[in-house]
């Protein structure tokens, strides 16, 4: 940003660039114009309800602390009520500093939190699973086995504390760096279901939402900055194991190259997305564990038995296992 680069409104120092707007705003002009956004996106897509339990799915990042925040601070005008639903994945040197990050702001905001543990649900730690997955030559990343078990602790957990919708920290970057991994993989049923919210949940599902769905990443970090909403610079060490890692380089790098590249990209997914059959739907109970799933036995289930033994036994053995996931289960 220029040294000379004034607010399009008001003519105060600005300090933002804003793409969206094709122009800078200053400190007050930028808040309230993302504070507006993203309450514009939750009442067009009218993505909660007056009446709404909403538990916000929240990790410590500057994503996740930011939709609690603006969650809560809406929470009167919208008539819901707003609670935090965090997961210990037991990953030593990050999260403990991301939920302390959670613990601080949750205390200003008076908002509830619940945690949930990976060594609770599924009797092992990230960290450990990580361990047996380097045994075994790393035919799974880290990040799947940690994404699937997440989203079924969270799942559970805001069903069981009665939420009737699950609010995400995802942003447009997101979404951006989703759609072009689904893309390289030639993942439609991905494309497809990514979109602001789930269609309608299904039995056991709570609805997913995104409220931060049409901001950008640096927005996010602008308005946290400004409004003292604070979470350490740590990452998690998994990170480099994961495609998004480059991808999320590439994309920066094109925005730079060519500003507005995100949000054609997020176009072009939403025109993809209408254009694109719905993929056959119903959910069913996982034979094991009882949790809603798309296959007989739910996806964390069968990480569970890949990496314990003991577990893989009482499910039939690894071989049932090993047919299962060549069934593409
Ligand atoms: Fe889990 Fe991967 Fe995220 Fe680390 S980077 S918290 S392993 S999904």
């Amino acid at each position: 940003m220029g040294r000379t680069a004034r607010c399009f409104v008001c003519g105060s120092k600005a300090v933002a660039y804003v793409p969206y707007l094709g122009d800078y705003l200053c400190r007050e002009h930028f808040v309230e114009y993302f504070e507006r956004r993203v309450l514009e996106t939750l009442k067009t897509f009218r993505l909660v309800e007056p009446g709404d339990r909403v538990a916000v799915a929240v990790s410590g990042g500057k994503d996740s602390l930011t939709t609690l925040y603006l969650l809560k601070r809406f929470s009167g005008e919208l008539g819901i009520e707003v609670i935090g639903v965090a997961v210990d994945e037991g990953i030593a040197g990050y999260r403990e500093y991301k939920l302390k990050a959670l613990a601080d702001l949750a205390e200003r905001l008076g908002v509830r939190i619940f945690i949930g543990r990976f060594e609770d649900y599924f009797g092992i730690t990230l960290d450990e699973a990580v361990g047996v997955l380097k045994e075994k030559g790393f035919e799974y990343k880290p990040c799947s086995v940690c994404g699937v078990f997440r989203r079924y602790v969270m799942n559970k957990l805001a069903r069981e504390l009665g939420a009737t919708k699950l609010a995400t920290g995802h942003n447009l970057d997101d979404e951006v760096q989703v759609f072009i991994m689904n893309a390289l993989k030639a993942h439609i049923e991905g494309v497809v279901r990514e979109g602001i919210a789930s269609a309608t949940g299904g039995e056991g599902l709570v609805p997913r939402i995104k409220p931060l769905y049409f901001v950008t990443e640096k927005e996010v970090l602008t308005y946290t900055l400004l409004k003292g909403i604070q979470t350490p610079f740590v990452e998690c060490p998994y990170i480099v194991y994961a495609l998004r890692h480059p991808v999320r380089h590439w994309v920066n790098e094109v925005e730079d190259e060519a500003p507005g590249f995100k949000y054609r990209v997020l176009a072009v997914k939403e025109l993809a997305r209408k254009a694109l059959p719905e993929p056959p739907g119903g959910v069913q109970k996982c034979v094991v564990c009882g949790e809603p799933s798309s296959k007989p036995v739910c996806k964390a289930c069968l990480f569970r038995a890949y990496l314990d033994p003991e577990f893989a036994a009482k499910l039939g053995g690894l071989k049932l296992i090993s047919r299962l996931r060549d069934e593409g289960v």
